[in-house]
């Protein structure tokens, strides 16, 4: 695995990889979520690309950015091990140097939800990943449903200028209890970590009651707001449509129940998406049948 740190050497390193080129990009502290993804895309491509940057411009002021976890040598190991072929990992300098003044604008979907309580967050994810598209230029952008308006901030972006990437969304990987898989749950005490579980089952108690017949947005709702357990408590539980992440009275399908626990001061995000009545997922891209076995790891 070669690893580099501007965006002109991994332009022109990328640019010698066999193609199609699958992108992971993470800001690090790499878990089995993240590696699914790196799975995925190696399944799916001759190349696989990762990119570690903590992303400066998507916290706001008072959160996590400092003490966020990072561990570079253990991630470059697991990265090699699961096959990537080039690691972009740039410095904070060279991303933003004092000038840096451009940025892309998200519009109206970036200030719902995470949106509205992170101000500024989307615009500084998408401006992130439109840099790193441009520095990879991959065939493919490899994403977490885990974080899914950011899904949807991104499909836009990309859509709307044009940029010359296929999106493909991944399942959540949560731990056997049901918790989402995040590289903040190592901030949890051991009576958060307990209650944790209650926000998937919440949201699956909403999205269950949606699939069994419920058109009412505020009785789905309330169905699943009681099953957080303390310490857990409410930032916001939501049924949107998947693409607009607007809330309507009436429920139409597909949709995508989404909530934020509050855990002390950690924010636990999770989804579960509401299928069509005939069964299509919103969210996740179908697998692709292995189009690329005789790319240069296609034994593995
Ligand atoms: P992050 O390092 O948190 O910026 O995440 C990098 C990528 O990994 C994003 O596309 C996330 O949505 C994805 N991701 C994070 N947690 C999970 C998870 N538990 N399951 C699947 N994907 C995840």
């Amino acid at each position: 695995m070669q690893i580099v740190r501007t965006p002109g050497s991994a332009r022109a390193i990328s640019r010698t990889l066999k193609r199609p080129v699958g992108f992971v990009p993470t800001m690090g502290a790499l878990h089995a979520g993240h590696l699914a993804l790196v799975a995925r895309a190696r399944e799916e491509n001759a190349s696989v690309v990762a990119s570690i940057f903590v992303n400066p411009l998507q916290f706001g002021p008072g959160e996590d950015f400092e003490k966020y976890p990072r561990a570079f040598a253990r991630d470059v190991e697991l990265l090699e091990a699961h096959g990537v072929d080039l690691l972009y990992a740039p410095g904070v300098e060279r991303m933003y140097p004092a000038d840096f003044a451009s940025a892309v604008s998200v519009g109206p979907l970036g200030d719902r939800f995470e949106g509205a309580r992170r101000p500024g967050h989307f615009a500084g994810v998408a401006t992130i990943v439109a840099k790193l598209l441009h520095a990879i230029e991959p065939s493919s952008l490899y994403l977490g449903q885990k974080d899914v308006q950011q899904t949807a901030v991104l499909r836009a972006m990309v859509r709307d200028l044009d940029m010359a990437t296929n999106i493909v969304v991944a399942p959540t990987v949560r731990e056997p209890s049901g918790l989402a898989l995040s590289s903040r749950n190592v901030y949890l005490s051991s009576a958060q970590r307990q209650a944790a579980p209650s926000l998937y089952r919440a949201l699956q108690a909403v999205a269950d009651a949606v699939e069994r017949g419920e058109s009412c947005t505020e009785r789905a709702l309330a169905v699943g707001r009681p099953l957080l357990e303390a310490p857990l408590a409410w930032d916001y539980l939501a049924l949107v449509d998947p693409v607009t992440f607007v809330q309507s009275e009436t429920i139409e399908r597909p949709a995508v129940v989404i909530g934020v626990a509050f855990a002390g001061a950690t924010r636990l995000l999770d989804n579960v998406p509401v299928p069509t009545p005939a069964g299509i997922d919103p969210i996740l891209t179908p697998a692709r049948p292995r189009a690329h076995p005789a790319g240069p790891r296609g034994s593995r």
